[in-house]
């Protein structure tokens, strides 16, 4: 598989290159040379999730992994299944919150986790994964990463600023997870990971790797689940499929247009989001203008400058597709809960993500045409918000109730970068 640059089209990679890398120059984002449609779709979508998914990803990455090998990857990384589940008659939601952390993350964190590792397994020193999170990512990515050979991950945090809970979801893996909590805010830790990205002792001596949500092969492994969903839907509900996806940075809505690309016949794309509206705005007025991000239910969705927007811009461009076969609304706070007890009301618990897809697609659904929204968090990694809305007790899933009543590990040390590179040094260098 080729790859080339948005912002700078010399600027190519390969497949193995483009997973280790992440961002090309002038933080461009990397996008396929070419997207070939599949050759027998209806074959495919007879088969079983992982042996489906292998042949996709193999079709896409060509011969920079062996295909036995990719089999292998694939296997490992997709260990849970992406159900789809009834609403109504014409509407369903496709459940991708069955992993080891409860999100639609998952998927791509452990499918970049198996890349990097196989790639990066000539090496002699391991690698280091340094990220910032304010929940979610870090604990897909800890998880993803958990008992990986040759690879360590660092993760950062706000104190006190994250659910208890999930910050049990990451903190207590121990063995190759380093999470550090920082006395200050997100912010802060974003600053912390640049500046060690910056500082070539830290980043050549750690051989620092970011991991970060632009990867491609995130989003490649996105791609498999779009043809999960339509494998399951009654044969007479395939011919008009619309998908309707809760969008922060537009990962997952341009794995369902590259699905698309590949000849899945989704007829068309609704791009759902919350106040943080800047593409509903930019497609209906044709002008890119980002307001300040502001904070809502749907935390995970709170973007205004949606990172993956121009891979979608450039699925156009090149001729991929038509945009025609995209909208996007945005939906508020009282929308937000409105639908979610419309959902409740359909003998259906959801969560602010998954909610706001599903009003987006109500408002959105034609006669005849059949509707899957994605449920991208389980609903009680929300569960406060769930319960207040619902006015219903929502309990926990194995995973949170396993990680509850562990230990974490975290160390904690103040917002302080000479401080935070002498314990990455001790941590990581322990046997130099
Ligand atoms: C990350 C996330 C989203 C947004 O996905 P993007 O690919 O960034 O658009 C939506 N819902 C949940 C629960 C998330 O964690």
């Amino acid at each position: 598989m080729q790859l080339f640059n948005l912002k700078d089209a010399s600027d190519t990679v390969s497949y193995p290159e483009a997973v280790k890398k992440g961002l090309g120059k002038q933080q461009g984002l990397y996008f396929p040379a070419k997207i070939e449609p599949l050759e027998d779709v209806e074959g495919l979508l007879a088969k079983p999730f992982v042996e489906r998914s292998s042949q996709i990803l193999s079709h896409l990455i060509g011969d920079d992994i062996d295909s036995d090998k990719l089999a292998e990857l694939v296997e490992n990384a997709f260990q849970f299944p992406a159900p789809i589940a009834k609403v109504n008659d014409n509407t369903y939601c496709l459940e991708l919150f069955h992993g080891p952390t409860l999100a639609f993350k998952d998927f791509g964190a452990r499918f970049m986790a198996q890349c990097l590792s196989t790639l990066s397994a000539d090496k002699k020193d391991p690698i280091t994964i340094l990220t910032a999170t304010s929940g979610d990512t870090g604990a897909a990515v800890a998880h993803a990463f958990h008992g990986i050979e040759n690879i360590n991950v660092v993760i950062l945090y706000p104190k006190g600023k994250i659910s208890p809970l999930q910050e049990k979801l990451f903190t207590t893996l121990g063995g190759n997870i380093h999470t550090v909590a920082l006395e200050s805010d997100f912010d802060a830790c974003q600053q912390m990971v640049k500046s060690s990205f910056d500082d070539p002792d830290v980043r050549d001596g750690l051989h620092l790797n970011s991991a970060n949500s632009i990867n491609i092969s995130r989003l490649l492994a996105q791609v498999c689940y779009y043809f999960e969903a339509f494998s399951q839907l009654p044969e007479e509900q395939r011919a008009e499929v619309v998908f309707s996806v809760p969008s922060g940075n537009f990962g997952n809505l341009t794995a369902g247009m590259i699905a698309k690309s590949l000849g899945l016949p989704i007829k068309r794309f609704v791009a759902s989001t919350n106040i943080n509206d800047t593409v509903p705005r930019y497609w209906e007025s044709g002008e890119w203008l980002p307001d300040p991000t502001k904070a809502t239910m749907s935390n995970a969705m709170d973007v205004s400058q949606p990172n993956n927007w121009p891979r979608i811009e450039a699925l156009f461009e090149f001729g991929y597709l038509d945009k025609s076969i995209l909208s996007a609304d945005s939906v508020d706070e009282e929308y937000t809960q409105l639908a979610m007890k419309q959902l409740q009301g359909e003998g259906y618990t959801s969560e602010p993500h998954a909610a706001i897809a599903y009003k987006a697609l109500k408002r959105s659904l034609k006669d005849g045409e059949t509707g899957i929204f994605l449920g991208t968090a389980h609903p009680a990694k929300f569960r406060e918000t769930v319960e207040n809305v619902l006015g219903q007790p929502i309990s926990l899933p194995q995973p949170l109730v396993d990680c509850a009543g562990k230990e974490g590990l975290s160390a904690e040390l103040p917002a302080d970068y000479e401080v935070l590179k002498q314990h990455l040094f001790k941590i990581l260098k322990s046997d130099a």
